[in-house]
């Protein structure tokens, strides 16, 4: 595993970043807003890490919550307890999979989008979970039932992660 940068080195690209035109989306908007990043609210926590889709060091960021097994706050795009292995499913890149398939994909197909090989069981355990979340909330369709079931996303302006 690469080691992941350190606190000062993420802050140190964030400035960068900033400088460039490129915020940090965590850093932006007003106290309250910044607030959500570290709410013990967990709805808080989801739409906050919701809102790390955009950012340009959210690997980075993922990268540095996973290896410290940050236990609190929203990195990367990830919440406590959901970070993974590899903090790679997300729902922004449960989104982006979904907008990259030009038919209704399935859990299988999602989370080897995302994992860009073939996702472990628990992978697909992640995957499944978040679909089901994004098709509670209006975001995604699901189709078939049992093992053919398919999702697709409804809400093409959330897909850019
Ligand atoms: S990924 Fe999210 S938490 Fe990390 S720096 Fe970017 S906006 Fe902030």
């Amino acid at each position: 595993m690469t080691t992941p940068p350190t606190i000062e080195q993420l802050h140190a690209a964030a400035a960068e970043h900033a400088d460039q035109g490129r915020p940090v989306p965590c850093q932006q908007g007003t106290p309250a807003d910044r607030a959500a990043w570290t709410s013990e609210d967990r709805h808080d926590l989801a739409r906050a890490a919701e809102q790390c889709a955009p950012c340009p060091i959210r690997a980075q960021c993922r990268a540095v919550a996973v290896h410290a097994q940050e236990p609190t706050g929203a990195w990367g795009g990830t919440v406590p307890g959901r970070r993974g292995g590899t903090g790679r499913i997300n729902t922004p890149a449960v989104l982006a999979a979904l907008a990259a398939h030009d038919h209704p994909a399935t859990v299988r197909e999602i989370a080897a989008h995302i994992v860009a090989g073939t996702p472990s069981p628990k992978d697909r355990q992640e995957v499944a979970s978040i679909a089901a979340r994004l098709v509670s909330t209006g975001r995604a369709t699901k189709t078939g039932a049992g093992n053919r079931v398919r999702y697709t996303t409804t809400t093409e302006q959330e897909t850019a992660a």
